[in-house]
């Protein structure tokens, strides 16, 4: 297939036809910078904190991002979290590690261990133990996102940056359509939150319009060191079912994650003030915003017995 804008030969098929190496980087490259500007993503005062596993999508995203930033002059550094899962994060952080330091980028790792005395894997184990009923990946996503919002607070940033993509935002509409319900679904976007609160940071997502393949494609052709495999415990998770689905339908119906996102952006702003009013109250324990007198990070630390 030749490159509907050159004609020479072309990398990838996107909806509107066949684009070659140059024309693609051109196009992805745009299609963030562009996502930046008219979403407000953040300006040139914010200190970006860039949440990065060291997968594709966050290398994508902290390339783009910090190339801006270091146009601009702007402070940005790369947290990553290691949860503990052996042979696949401490990999992508160890590529996140390279990758900061080829290109001069500030860089923080946090792990589950040093925070809360135990990998992920130990975690599930005490929770079986104990008859505590929740999946790996709950577990992993809560405690992921308190550390990103703590230490980005405490390292001053104004702004996380996280790498989430089209299809990453697809899967999470259909999850909270049919579980997590419309309040979750109304801080979502490419800035995420409805209210401000001096505790959280807010979350901003460069990518948002880009798909899982675009972004592939993107880091392959720019010859990132990358690897290409999922987190051995993501395929028994509820966001991975999803995610088979809607490929399928996809595969079938051209342009259904696309347009899911489009349809969805239209009743954003309607979600949004919705759930606009009230303040956020804070958890009793930690001080971190929760709309319940315990949190849900102080709550299952608990019933885990970790203090
Ligand atoms: S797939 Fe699940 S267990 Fe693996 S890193 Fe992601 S949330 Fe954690
Ligand atoms: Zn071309
Ligand atoms: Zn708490």
């Amino acid at each position: 297939m030749a490159c509907i804008l050159c004609k020479r030969k072309s990398v990838i098929e996107l909806q509107q036809g066949g684009l070659c190496r140059d024309c693609f980087v051109r196009y992805f490259e745009r299609k963030v910078y562009k996502t930046i500007r008219r979403h407000g993503l953040f300006g040139k005062h914010d200190k970006l904190c860039v949440a990065c596993s060291g997968g594709k999508d966050s290398l994508a995203v902290l390339h783009l991002v910090s190339r801006l930033a270091k146009k601009r002059g702007q402070k940005i550094f790369a947290l990553g979290i290691d949860e503990g899962v052996k042979g696949y994060r401490d990999k992508q952080l160890e590529d996140m590690v390279g990758f900061c330091e080829e290109h001069g980028i500030d860089c923080v790792i946090v792990s589950f261990e040093q925070e809360f005395g135990h990998t992920i894997e130990q975690l599930m184990g005490i929770a079986s133990k104990r008859g505590l009923e929740i999946s790996q990946c709950a577990l992993c996503g809560i405690l992921r996102r308190r550390l990103l919002n703590k230490y980005a607070k405490e390292l001053g940033a104004t702004r996380i940056v996280v790498g989430h993509n089209l299809d990453d935002e697809a899967q999470t509409i259909m999850m909270n359509l049919f579980k997590g319900g419309m309040e979750l679904a109304a801080r979502m976007g490419p800035s995420t939150g409805v209210r401000r609160h001096p505790g959280l940071v807010p979350r901003v997502k460069p990518l948002y319009f880009c798909t899982e393949l675009e972004t592939s494609t993107y880091t392959k052709l720019l010859g990132f060191k990358v690897l290409y495999k999922r987190c051995p415990y993501r395929k028994f998770s509820y966001r991975a079912y999803v995610a088979r689905h809607l490929d399928g339908i996809d595969k079938d119906y051209k342009g259904t994650k696309t347009s899911l996102i489009q349809n969805f952006l239209q009743i954003l702003p309607m979600l949004k003030k919705r759930y606009s009013g009230g303040k956020i109250p804070v958890c009793g324990r930690c001080g971190e915003p929760s709309k319940r007198a315990v949190c849900v990070v102080c709550g299952t630390l608990d019933k885990l017995g970790i203090k």
